[in-house]
């Protein structure tokens, strides 16, 4: 079962989580690779994605916003788009497009950022968007300060976080063929009383800190704390991340810290895969083209074949499964906008 399990430091303004995508990821992989034409993910984009699916669920849980995250980098190498969406719930899918050869040993750079032109955006796109709202996004460029090309999606992140959200983060993410995870550290802006359980030794701590005639933000927010448990964080191997469970990697990093665990809440869910096609779907799809060009491809194809472009999963239709779409339009839903 994929989890997720977030905390915070007693008496610091410092809040973490840590994810592990198993079921949901190997899901994005198995129908990945049963794609006739597609095929599987060459290794370095299978590592990339997974750490953009850690990555993308990390963020989501941090703000739980009411729509989609949709982590995405795109190309200017052999790979020109990586997407990663996590609904407010934490149900996701991901997906590259790859069009040029990718090394065995290819870097983020060969990839993605072979003539300067890469970029990450992060976009949230609200459920139910009220009049006039907009989707928000932030794009970066894949490099550091010093304008050197990043070769770790950790750095891209924290480097995006810091520059948009003016917020220090400090990420590690590795994926192999089983596992995508992630552990993130954030330095919490401000007081954030929602992230604080009701009566927790943290509330009132703060609240001691508060009522403190020199408090100020910076007091509380000291950056050194941070910086201890970012680098802390910053030992965990990405062999350890994929291998140990997430009480014995809490432990082995923060074991002097006095770290606080958080209950889930009823309403939280585990991270899942979803995607929203289906084979009903792709039929009124095909009962779109209407009978006549449907039995052109027919007769030129043999069957008809249709992929789903978020998840890559196949939907096959041979003549009677054609003739059936046709036969009993009723029973048919209204084909979706994203496969118009
Ligand atoms: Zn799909």
């Amino acid at each position: 079962m994929s989890d997720i399990h977030k905390f915070i430091f007693e008496g610091l303004p410092v809040r973490g989580a840590i994810v592990r995508l198993t079921d949901a990821w190997l899901e994005i992989l198995t129908r990945r690779a049963a794609n006739t034409s597609t095929g599987a993910y060459p290794l370095p984009v299978q590592a990339l994605l997974g750490e953009m699916a850690a990555a993308g669920v990390l963020m989501q849980s941090g703000i739980k916003f009411d729509g989609a995250l949709i982590l995405q980098v795109q190309g200017d190498g052999p790979v020109k788009l990586l997407v990663a969406e996590v609904q407010g719930d934490l149900s996701l899918r991901a997906t590259a497009t790859v069009q040029g050869e990718v090394a065995l040993d290819a870097t983020l750079s060969e990839m993605v950022n072979a003539n300067n032109q890469g970029r990450c955006a992060i976009t949230l796109d609200p459920k139910a968007r009220a009049p006039g709202q907009q989707t928000y996004q932030g794009v970066v460029p894949l490099f550091g300060d010093r304008h050197e090309k990043l070769e770790k999606l950790s750095d891209v992140l924290a480097h995006y976080m810091l520059q948009s959200e003016q917020l220090d983060t400090t990420l590690v993410l590795a994926a192999n063929a089983h596992v995508a995870a992630g552990l993130l550290i954030q330095r919490l802006p401000k007081i954030n009383w929602g992230q604080i359980p009701i009566d927790s030794p943290e509330r009132t701590r703060i609240k001691e800190l508060e009522s403190d005639p020199n408090y100020s933000e910076g007091q509380i927010g000291k950056n050194e704390d941070y910086q201890r448990i970012a680098l802390l964080a910053n030992t965990l191997k990405p062999d350890e991340l994929l291998t140990l469970d997430a009480d014995t990697i809490l432990h082995r990093l923060f074991w002097e810290e006095n770290l606080l665990r958080f209950a889930p809440a009823a309403s939280d869910t585990a991270p899942r895969f979803a995607c929203t096609c289906s084979r009903e779907r792709v039929g009124s799809m095909i009962r779109g083209l209407g009978a006549q060009e449907t039995e052109s491809i027919l007769q030129e194809r043999g069957d008809i074949e249709v992929a789903c472009e978020f998840c890559g999963l196949q939907y096959r239709f041979d003549p009677i499964d054609a003739a059936q779409v046709f036969a009993n339009p009723a029973a048919m839903p209204s084909a979706p906008r994203d496969l118009q």
